[in-house]
């Protein structure tokens, strides 16, 4: 439930103070301290998790509530036009502190926009092969 060498879990049970902005049993929610947007906020639930393979669906099944929460109080506090919601999962996916969290990112008209790429093209026929690969393990 709690990993004594995780600094999330340290923030999420209030043994290392930040800049809360929301608090439950079950979450506590920070002002990032390398904000992409001002506002930009992390949901921390209070548990331990290391990713959300690892994650009490109990407790997942609050965070998208919880996020759109904050992002309408980020557009009526802020003044935010939008929000991207982002959740990272292992190092290659950009995930730097391994206690789940979820990212609230407050966008402002005429501000940078995040999670850009650039499309790609595949084959119906290899959409289909991914497809299958996935869908066996689920
Ligand atoms: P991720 O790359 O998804 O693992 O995100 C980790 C995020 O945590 C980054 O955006 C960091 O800026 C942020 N962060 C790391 N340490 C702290 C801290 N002590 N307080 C607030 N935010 C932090
Ligand atoms: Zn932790």
């Amino acid at each position: 439930m709690r990993d004594d060498n995780c600094i999330f879990c340290k923030i999420a049970n209030g043994d290392i103070p930040s800049a809360t902005i929301y608090e439950d049993k079950d979450f506590r929610v920070i002002l990032d301290l390398g904000p992409a947007s001002k506002g930009h906020a992390l949901i921390l639930p209070k548990p331990h998790f290391k990713d959300l393979c690892d994650a009490d669906p109990e407790i997942m099944a609050k965070i998208m509530p919880l996020a759109g929460k904050l992002g309408k109080a980020m557009k009526t506090g802020l003044g935010a036009s939008g929000f991207n919601v982002v959740q990272n999962n292992g190092a290659s996916a950009g995930q730097t502190v391994y206690h789940l969290h979820v990212h609230v990112i407050p966008r402002y008209e005429g501000g940078p926009k995040i999670v850009v790429w650039t499309p790609g093209k595949e084959e119906v026929a290899e959409l289909e092969k991914t497809a299958e690969r996935i869908k066996k393990q689920l």
